[in-house]
Formats: C-alpha cells, structure tokens, sequence
C-alpha cells in the first residue's frame, strides 16, 4: 500500500503565503484554495513577480528561513514506518529542496520552474497534467493500493482516484463539497486516519 501526500498545507507552510508575508504583496497570498485553476493561478503570479522584478533567488531566501509545519517531521517518519511514502506536489523542485533536507528527503514528485541565468522566473513546466491523480492512477495499475491525503483543490482528484482519500486541514469551503473525504486537524487524527483507511481497504 502506499501512501501518497501533498506537500504544502501538510507538511510544510504554503510557500506563496510566506513569500507574499515577506515581501507584502497582496496578491501573491492567493493559492490553490482561492483559484482552483492551476494555470491561472501561476500565470498570475508569474506577473506579479514580474511587475516587481522578483527572482528566484528571492523566493529561495524567504525559503531558507522556514522550517516544516510543527509535529510534521516526526508524522512523516511515522508514516514511512507504515506505508511507502510518495510526496505529491504542485510545488516546483527550486523551491522545495532546503525544506526536503529538513524532512530528510522523502520522494517528491513535483513540477519545474523555467529560470534564465538572471534569475527570472520566465514560465513553469508542468511534469503532466493532473499529475497528482495520474500518479495514483498509474500506482493502482501496478497492483498497488493507495491512501491519499491533501488539503487543498489540487489535491481533490487524487483523493477521489485513490482507494481512500483524507483532507488535513482544509479550507471549510471544500469540505462540503466533499463530504466522502475524512477530514482531520492535527497529526494525531491524521495517524489514525490513515490506520483506519487501511483496515477498511483490507477488510474489502
Ligand atoms: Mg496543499
């Protein structure tokens, strides 16, 4: 069985959020909770960091100062002693490295930015499309059953894909709208949801 996870919101803060606190743009405080459409999302702040001639190396110090969300670290070694872990994230490789070193490296599928030699962050390349639920799919067809666990829209279509899905702290907005998903608060409840999961998967 395996556990797949988003990453921001779950294990680490939002990183937009944090570097819009930094640098106090509104704008940039915008996330996959407000704009369900990816693409608009990250075309707009693309231009934002445009307007106000912000680089990568910008983002990457705001990052450097941050640490994991509290209690997460020791539920990600948790959760690799029960399942085999896959981070799935709409986050790009640049910006999650410092915050991967601190949670000890665990596997992180993630998207990339196009940089030039300035540091301008000019576009971003997604791995696929809906890559989350595509990478639950593709886990499924090589025999394995997955749990899946996210706060956010993005995360919806992987949850739905998996054998069982489980909001951490969502919006209050989504949960409504999703009232099969779980929904838990701190990472006690999280632990036990996922042993929940498990059993029922094995019970069917
Ligand atoms: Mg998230």
């Amino acid at each position: 069985m395996i556990a797949c996870l988003d990453l921001e919101g779950v294990l680490i803060p939002e990183i937009w959020i944090k570097f819009a606190e930094k640098t106090g743009i509104e704008g940039l405080k915008l996330t996959t909770r407000d704009i369900p459409d990816y693409d608009e999302l990250m075309q707009g702040r693309l231009k934002i960091l445009r307007e106000h001639h912000l680089k990568l190396q910008d983002i990457q110090k705001v990052i450097g100062e941050m640490s994991p969300l509290e209690g997460a670290y020791d539920f990600l070694k948790w959760l690799k002693s029960e399942f085999q872990v896959v981070i799935l994230s709409d986050t790009f490789y640049q910006f999650a490295g410092p915050l991967m070193a601190q949670l000890e490296y665990p596997t992180l599928f993630c998207h990339k930015l196009i940089v030039d030699s300035s540091g301008n962050i000019n576009d971003y390349q997604l791995r696929i499309k809906d890559g989350k639920t595509k990478a639950v799919a593709a886990f499924q067809q090589l025999n394995f059953q997955v749990i899946a666990a996210g706060d956010s829209y993005n995360d919806t279509g992987m949850l739905k894909q998996a054998n069982a899905g489980i909001f951490f702290r969502p919006p209050p907005s989504i949960i409504g709208e999703f009232p099969q998903f779980k929904v838990t608060d701190n990472y006690n409840d999280f632990r036990s949801a996922f042993l929940s999961a498990r059993a029922n998967i094995q019970k069917d």
